[in-house]
């Protein structure tokens, strides 16, 4: 493990930092470095426990003074990110920025975030033009702990129960002595659980959760596009006993279409007009991936390469705000066979058409 930076460095202030200076640099970072805004970024993450860690400590006068003597010899207890300390970090950084970020969307950041919940999860699915156009329930397979069968997630063998840790009474921390300074640290005995198991589960070997595939049904609203993010509450990893667990996200994918192409909520195709037809104008019908029609009018005259537009038509917006646009490139066949007839009608059209104008 790399050493320890120095808490002055890690919030680049000086070590005669006021309170308010100390604040202040954290917030910056804290800002910058939120998991919130660097999902899935173990190196953002790092800082960001870095950062809390380090200001946990320095805006606490009597953390400091001791820190300032001893420097991180000195302890800085209770810093086990991955058994106690990351919930109380996160509340303790709410408390810091509720204004910030109170109004985020989703509340994936809100009151709802517990210590110790479980992880999120992310996968990968595709889906069809007509599926991002209609909407869709899909199942996705998620690959993750689940609460093992056997004993029901408790860890313990069948027919005993997990008691209560003796060390630290059911609290998970235990208080120790070094000097005159008392430290709450986590019990080295249940690992901060409160609990232990005599006799563990053999399925699981009391770990309480197996490894699994498991199958979980996502609604894909109507407009989805490819390289968008979905996120589907608590279908995350599992957490602690009694906490809530991660949340699961869905990155969408979006199968190329041979006939259709998109553009966010525009829809193009190419459609081809016989060379009368263009010449004398008409219309034709579209059957978009979604199975809806539309109707398409082209002028007398039109021109290969022109592209026709039918406003509204088009892929179902996600704020339900109508549909985008409907585009149709228009190609001009040209005859390659031509019958007897036809050569001579041609002729004589091409006779006719040189009069003209
Ligand atoms: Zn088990
Ligand atoms: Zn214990």
């Amino acid at each position: 493990m790399a050493e320890k930076r120095d808490y002055y460095e890690v919030l680049e202030v000086e070590r005669s930092a006021g309170e308010d200076e100390i604040r202040k640099a954290y917030k910056k970072l804290a800002l910058k470095y939120h998991p919130d805004r660097n999902r899935d970024d173990p190196a953002a993450e790092a800082k960001f426990k870095e950062a809390t860690e380090a200001y946990t400590v320095l805006s606490d006068g009597d953390k400091r003074a001791n820190y300032d003597r001893f420097g991180h010899a000195g302890g800085a207890p209770g810093f086990d990110f991955q058994n106690a300390g990351m919930g109380d970090i996160f509340s303790h950084f709410q408390d810091m920025f509720s204004d910030f970020f109170g109004g985020m969307g989703g509340g994936g950041f809100g009151g709802q975030r517990r210590p110790e919940r479980g992880q999120d999860t992310r996968v990968r699915t595709t889906l069809t033009l007509a599926e991002a156009m209609q909407g869709a329930k899909k199942e996705v397979q998620v690959r993750g702990a689940a609460p093992c069968d056997v004993c029901h997630g408790t860890g313990a063998k069948a027919g005993t129960q997990p008691k209560v840790c003796p060390t630290c009474g059911g609290r998970g921390q235990v208080t120790t002595q070094r000097g005159f300074i008392m430290f709450q640290t986590t019990c080295p005995t249940c690992h901060g659980q409160g609990r232990i198991i005599a006799e563990p589960c053999d399925a699981c070997g009391g770990q309480r959760y197996v490894e699994k595939r498991r199958k979980v049904l996502v609604t894909f609203p109507a407009g989805v596009d490819g390289g968008q993010r979905l996120r589907v509450p608590g279908q995350g990893m599992p957490g602690l006993p009694g906490t809530e667990p991660g949340d699961l996200f869905v990155d969408v994918e979006l199968e190329a279409n041979a006939e259709f192409e998109r553009d966010g909520f525009d829809i193009g195709t190419r459609r081809r007009v016989s060379f009368a037809d263009a010449a004398l104008g008409g219309s034709f019908s579209v059957a978009l991936p979604d199975t809806t029609q539309v109707d398409v009018d082209y002028p007398a005259g039109t021109q290969p390469g022109t592209v026709l537009t039918v406003k509204g038509k088009g892929i179902p917006r996600l704020d339900r705000r109508g549909r985008g646009d409907v585009h149709v490139l228009v190609e001009v066949a040209v005859p390659e066979k031509l019958s007897r007839k036809a050569r001579k009608l041609i002729e004589e059209l091409r006779e006719e058409l040189s009069k003209g104008s």
